[in-house]
Order: structure tokens, then sequence, then C-alpha cells
């Protein structure tokens, strides 16, 4: 198994350091881990991310770690990228200076709200319509953003157990159709099993439509601690089987190959 989606105490909201995770996926059995630590350029989300000034010193922490551990997992890097219109140039300015494995894309902001977070005003009240609308704006804008392989937890906006209406679904599948068109890969996510939506991202019922449309995936845990690494895998597995899948994808330096499950 491979977990393509860990932080680290790097992004000032995450715990533990980069050898913790390595340490936690050996014993987790899992072949590969790939760090994906937050970028987030709009001023509500700097202080939850990496300093852009660190990239650098990160990606070479990880490659540093690779070599160490290279007999007994693979090492991968990449970025989360948290996309919001008004940044994505300078996030490309960012991401084109180096050599990652993987760049995610993710919606954490919406009407200037961090939607992660239990301390938006729409964890503890119902949503209005437009909030679910305007999410899946912005996703759609992320798609014409040439810069991702992976999308992050696709239905992250039932975080706190809220349950989106039945045109959401209509309309998540108008972005899978998209998603398939730019040729990109969905993340399996299940850090949703332990937030109040108590589902992984996206939801069961997405994951088959992907597969209808063959959209490949990948599989990542969202650690922010390093005991997460790897966590419910088993569970997700059996969710992506159920789905039809066979395979994951993982990432070389941005070129994809197959995993079998
Ligand atoms: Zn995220
Ligand atoms: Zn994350």
């Amino acid at each position: 198994m491979i977990d393509y989606h860990v932080h680290t105490r790097l992004c000032n909201h995450a715990h533990g350091t980069m050898e913790q995770y390595i340490g936690c996926a050996i014993d987790k059995g899992l072949s590969e881990i790939c760090f994906l630590d937050h970028l987030t350029l709009n001023k509500q989300g700097r202080d939850l991310a990496m300093d852009p000034v660190a990239v650098p010193l990160y990606i070479y922490a990880a490659r540093r770690l690779a070599e160490k551990y290279k007999n007994r997992i693979e090492v991968k890097v990449g970025m989360e990228v948290d996309y919001t219109p008004a940044h994505a140039e300078e996030a490309s300015a960012i991401l084109d200076r180096f050599s990652l494995d993987v760049i995610g894309g993710s919606v954490h902001f919406v009407d200037d709200e961090n939607i992660v977070s239990s301390k938006n005003r729409n964890s503890t009240s119902s949503p209005n319509a437009g909030f679910y609308d305007h999410y899946l704006e912005l996703l759609g804008k992320l798609l014409d953003y040439s810069g991702f392989d992976v999308i992050c937890h696709l239905d992250v906006i039932k975080k706190f157990g809220n349950h989106p209406p039945a045109r959401f679904f209509d309309k998540m599948d108008e972005i899978l159709t998209r998603i398939k068109y730019h040729d990109l890969v969905v993340e399996i996510n299940t850090s949703g099993l332990s937030h109040p939506a108590g589902a992984v991202y996206p939801a069961p019922e997405i994951l088959r439509r992907c597969f209808e449309k063959k959209i490949p995936v990948t599989f990542g845990s969202d650690a922010h601690r390093p005991e997460q690494v790897g966590r419910a895998f088993q569970q997700a597995t059996a969710i992506l089987r159920n789905a039809g899948y066979r395979n994951l994808t993982g990432f070389n330096r941005r070129n994809r190959y197959e995993i079998p499950i």
C-alpha cells in the first residue's frame, strides 16, 4: 500500500518530523510514502502552511530521507496546493522551480472562509445552497489550471457532517467529466472517517462514477500526525474494490504508474 498525502510540522498545524512519518509508514508495511505539505498563498491561510521560502529545504530534506531509507520504503515529495484563483500564477512560479513527484490541488477556501477549519461558520450551521455552488465553481476553475496531477478530497465540503443537496452530485458528475478530460487523478482520502462526515472523500458513490469514467485514483491519509499514516487503508481498499478499482496510481517526478491493490 502507498500513502500519497501526509503533512509534517513544516506546515505549522501538523505534528512530527518527516522521519517519524517515514518510520510509521515502514511499521505499517507501506511500500511508498509521499509528503504533500501545504502551499497556501492567500492571506487567511498563510499561517497554516509552509513559508514558501522553506520549500527548497523541504524538498531537499525529503530527497535526503529517500536516499537514507531507499532499501525499506520509497519516499516521494509533492505539494498540496491550496487553489485560489488570485494566487494561481504565484503558485505556478514557485512550483515551476522544483522537481516534485506529484502536485495535488485542493479547495480549502470558499468565500474567504477556511472550509476545513472548525472555526468557520458553516461548521456549526447548515450551509446555504450558494456555499456548495461556490465550492463547485472553484473546483471548476481549479480544473482549468493545468498545474495539478491529483485532485485532493473532492467533496471535503461535507467535512462537518452537512449533507450536500442532490444537485451537488449532479454537478459533481460534470466535474468528473472534466477531470477525465484533463486527465487528472482523484484521491481517496481517509481523513473524513475521523471527521464529523464519518466517510471517505469522495463518497463511495462518487468513486463509482469515477470508475465508470475511467478516472485513475490514488490513496492519501492526510495524516497530520505520524501515527495517522496509512489511516484506514484497508477500508479504503475495500471501497475502491467495490467501486471496481484494481489499481492505484503512483508518481515519480510527475510520471504515473499503476500499483495493484
Ligand atoms: Zn487539504
Ligand atoms: Zn492535506
